[in-house]
């Protein structure tokens, strides 16, 4: 038996790290894959939990020793999934949740086509920079390169097999929930 790859993509700010923190409270059968990342940790963020968190050439070896499933870079850094967990998982017969961007979701359709993908999308554009902004992790150069991506990613939103609009959060959860529990 293996377990379901769920792939959960959208832009930065959609508010998709709240969501799957709500979704894995309800659903602790769930597993949430740790990527890597060369990015600086946000506050509060603990290595290992959140993210892995690499310098470039250590990034580089693991794309080189090919273990990471996927990878792309996203405004100005590496993020890549660790293939041994995700293998782990679904031989285990447990489903498994990737939040990946575009790049990384494209390649993962290729690899996993029954991978269930789902896209979050913003109530708009506005929304989505107040969301960035507000959050104030970013420079203002990474945050320019976040809403350019926005809209590269949302453009591509007919790609992915379901879509959820992140406008009341209580729906979108629902929704999600429902989604996944479907899987
Ligand atoms: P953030 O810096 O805001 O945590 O993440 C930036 C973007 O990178 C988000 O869209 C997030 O979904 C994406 N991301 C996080 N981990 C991975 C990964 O392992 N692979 C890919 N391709 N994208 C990732």
């Amino acid at each position: 038996m293996t377990g379901k790859l769920i792939v959960l993509t959208g832009p930065s700010g959609v508010g998709k790290g709240t969501l799957l923190k709500a979704l894995l409270a309800k659903h602790p059968e769930l597993y949430l894959s740790v990527s890597a990342t060369t990015r600086s940790p946000r506050v509060g963020e603990v290595d290992g939990v959140h993210y892995y968190f690499y310098d470039c050439d250590r990034f580089e070896a693991e794309i080189a020793a090919g273990s990471l499933l996927e990878w792309a870079e996203f405004a100005g850094n590496y993020y890549g999934t660790p293939i041994v967990p995700v293998q782990a998982q679904l031989d285990l017969g447990r489903s498994i949740i990737l939040e990946i961007e575009l790049a990384g979701a494209r390649q993962v359709a290729k690899i996993f086509p029954d991978a269930l993908r789902i896209f979050i999308l913003p109530p708009d554009l506005q929304t989505l920079e107040m969301r960035i902004r507000e959050r104030g992790t970013d420079s203002p150069a990474a945050i320019l390169q976040r809403l350019e991506q926005a809209r590269v990613e949302i453009a591509a939103q007919s790609e992915f097999d379901y879509r959820i609009v992140n406008d009341d959060f209580d729906t979108a959860l629902a929704e999600l929930d429902r989604l996944v529990g479907s899987a």
